[in-house]
């Protein structure tokens, strides 16, 4: 189903939605080469020249075919990507898409002795790498993995999700997940705008949805970013500068159910591809910069069902928050790797180790908007999922927990 732009909680509600743990330790300032040295020293500097490029994208492609990257998760949580050519008239339609298959064994996802790994097509998306102006789309398509004998992979994360959404379809249940991201130079070491072994002369103020060359680094990325999702057809609903110098944030959604998490797949997939271009490195680690004050990188999560878009669902939030509370650490171990070093309490979290729930508090786990207290309806956030959490787990799981049996009252921590 596709969405409209919502522009308040609920007032339209009747018209309508890691990169896992970074390759090093959050050493902080102090870590040697993080990843060896796959990528060039020269930071920033785009490896392709477009004018040589240019004399082979610029080539037409034959009318009647199209091609097909497929996109899929890897054993660390990572997007991997080949791409095959297809007859244009199969690429149409999802059902039409075939079945296709990648060497597990060089991804950690199946034994070198029966290697192959059958990825099945999930959604498509149009290429915003290989655009074409003959009519056709060359497209994306998210899969997800299988053995041989169609048994999911335990990687394959979206399967489980999805039966849980099948169960709950009636609840039109909505997501909208605020990815952070935070860019280095390609030594891996330097944040964006950050000078080499060092801080930052100025601490956080400045940065958070900031203009000026002083404050903002690596706008090219995000601007680029949006949109190329926006032209692949995902629902990014916007972007802004964070509060850590080279920290970056986007938002997709809301999607209903299971796309949630198709579409911020994808969405981390073309990021990554972005950076490659441009030659800065993207982590979504949750902690990059341990040591100071400098915040982390989270996913918030952002739900609403039906029933808490309608008159009077701030009732049903209340009840779907206590649930929350009651599960609180079954919800942390699956929230992401490394989240411990980003929900400390201080710089907008909440402590790992405490379930807290407010209206418009942004040290609490989960937050009631303003405007969802005030309309009695509308939606909520859960603050804790750090930005390399999977958002297949994440949603999922949110959505099982909040549809099982009532839990005690939580009292609100509310800033009067
Ligand atoms: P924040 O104030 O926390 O930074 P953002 O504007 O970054 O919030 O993100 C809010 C996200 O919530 C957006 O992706 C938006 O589309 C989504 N959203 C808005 N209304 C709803 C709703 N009713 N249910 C779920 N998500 C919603
Ligand atoms: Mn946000
Ligand atoms: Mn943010
Ligand atoms: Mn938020």
């Amino acid at each position: 189903m596709k969405l409209g732009l919502i522009f308040t909680s609920c007032a339209l509600a009747s018209t309508a939605s890691a990169f896992s743990p970074a390759p090093f330790v959050a050493s902080g300032r102090t870590s040697s080469s993080l990843n060896g040295n796959l990528l060039s020293t020269e930071t920033g500097k785009a490896s392709l020249d477009p004018a040589v490029f240019s004399r082979y994208s610029d080539l037409p492609y034959p009318v009647d075919r199209v091609t097909a990257e497929y996109v899929w998760v890897d054993a660390a949580g990572n997007t991997r990507s080949k791409t095959r050519t297809l007859p244009a008239a199969k690429a149409k339609k999802l059902e039409t898409l075939p079945k296709w298959n990648f060497d597990g064994s060089s991804t950690d996802q199946a034994p070198g002795d029966d290697s192959e790994v059958i990825l099945r097509p999930c959604r498509v998306f149009r290429d915003p790498f290989h655009p074409r102006d003959d009519g056709e789309d060359n497209i994306l398509v998210m899969c997800d993995t299988y053995t041989p004998d169609g048994t999911p992979l335990p990687s394959n994360t979206r399967y489980n999700a999805e039966q849980v959404f099948k169960k709950h379809t009636a609840e039109e249940c909505w997501f909208g997940l605020e990815q952070e991201f935070t860019l280095f130079n390609t030594d891996q070491r330097t944040p964006l705008g950050w000078p080499e072994n060092g801080f930052p002369t100025r601490p956080q103020g400045p940065y958070y949805c900031s203009v000026g060359p002083e404050n903002s680094f690596g706008r090219h990325i995000t601007d680029a970013m949006y949109k190329a999702c926006l032209y692949a057809g995902i629902e990014l609903s916007g972007t802004n500068g964070e509060v850590m110098p080279g920290q970056q944030e986007y938002q997709v959604g809301p999607c209903v159910g299971i796309d949630a998490g198709d579409q911020l797949m994808m969405s981390r997939y073309i990021l990554q591809r972005i950076c490659e271009d441009f030659q800065v490195y993207c982590t979504l680690f949750p902690k990059p910069i341990v040591d100071g004050d400098w915040n982390g990188a989270g996913m918030h999560t952002n739900v609403s069902t039906k029933n808490m878009r309608n008159k009077g669902g701030i009732e049903v939030i209340k009840k779907a928050i206590y649930k929350l509370g009651a599960k609180h650490q079954e919800h942390i171990e699956v929230y992401g790797t490394g989240n411990e070093l980003r929900l400390t309490g201080k710089h907008e979290t909440a402590n790992i180790d405490n379930f807290l729930y407010g209206v418009a508090n942004r040290g609490a786990s989960i937050r009631i908007g303003r405007d969802t207290e005030i309309d009695g309806c509308g939606y909520f956030e859960d603050r804790r999922p750090s930005s390399n959490a999977d958002p297949y787990v994440v949603t999922g799981k949110i959505m099982d927990t909040i549809m099982g049996p009532d839990a005690p009252e939580i009292a609100p921590a509310n800033k009067s």
